[in-house]
């Protein structure tokens, strides 16, 4: 059987929070019963956006990442929950039933994300329910998929094989994997909360003055070996990135008179700076 499961774009996500207002929305002051009691309008964020800032001035990048309960094969939730106060459907999605749940405050702490809330004025530990209470009534489209303006979210019925195929595909990750939780909520471009790069600028003087060397070969080396080369752009500006946190020693090769190199200890995203690969780049 197809279960649900969601796709989430790091690399679309600007922070602008309408999949938050739109749960909201949904949600405060809105009794679906069977699915969910009203959310309060304050302390609670079934989604909420995370940020990661890499880097340094002036190569600096944030990226943002949308988080939610991740309706997990094997959830914690559900294992933990008296009787069926928790239980997962067959089309994947995690319910924790507004009735049967009620009073059971220690379901708020079985989830290891962090995803669960507890509403004091319904006794209720509450969380984002894969809008199925509009699912079932034929929607198409989540909350947060239909307001997103763009489009980091990408929710797909498939069954499990497919979705690992897919997952394979499309080089898709899950959050902290090794729980081994089995999200059905998978992230794109996750790497840049995870990995880190190493950048700089490279530019050549003329009559004196430092001009953008782009177009130019940057090689990265480690152990030895060449792993990567990349071309500047425009700007002289090059960067390796995917790297891993304190991965170790790492050379950078440009060229120049004779042949230019600077060895770095990758703790974390770094910019080398202005390097200057003189005549002829
Ligand atoms: Fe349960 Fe948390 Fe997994 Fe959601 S993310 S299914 S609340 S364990």
């Amino acid at each position: 059987m197809e279960q649900w499961n969601l796709i989430i774009d790091v690399a679309k996500c600007h922070n602008c929070n309408n999949c938050f207002l739109a749960c909201k929305d949904e949600y405060v002051g809105n009794n679906f019963p069977g699915y969910s009691a009203p959310q309060p309008l304050h302390g609670h964020k079934w989604f909420f956006i995370e940020s990661c800032e890499r880097g340094q001035m002036p190569m600096v990048e944030v990226a943002f990442r949308p988080i939610t309960c991740n309706h997990c094969r094997q959830a914690p939730c559900v294992q933990q929950a008296a009787g069926d106060s928790v239980y997962q459907r067959e089309d994947g999605i995690v319910i924790i039933d507004p009735d049967k749940a009620r009073g059971r405050k220690e379901i708020t702490n079985s989830c290891p994300y962090g995803v669960i809330w507890w509403n004091e004025q319904e006794q209720l530990a509450q969380k984002w329910n894969f809008d199925a209470h509009l699912l079932d009534q034929g929607h198409s489209q989540l909350r947060a998929e239909q307001v997103c303006p763009t489009g980091v979210f990408q929710s797909l019925k498939a069954e499990d094989h497919e979705m690992e195929r897919i997952a394979e595909e499309q080089d898709l990750q899950v959050l902290r994997p090794e729980l081994g939780t089995r999200p059905r909520v998978y992230y794109k471009n996750l790497d840049w909360f995870t990995k880190h790069y190493i950048g700089g600028t490279l530019v050549s003087e003329a009559n004196g003055t430092a001009v953008a060397a782009s177009g130019v070969t940057v090689r990265l080396e480690k152990d030895g070996v060449q792993i990567r080369s990349v071309q500047t752009d425009q700007f002289g500006d090059f960067k390796f990135d995917g790297l891993e946190y304190r991965s170790g020693d790492y050379t950078v090769r440009y060229p120049g008179s004779g042949h230019r190199e600077t060895t770095v200890e990758l703790i974390e995203s770094i910019y080398l700076g202005v390097l200057n690969c003189s005549d002829p780049c």
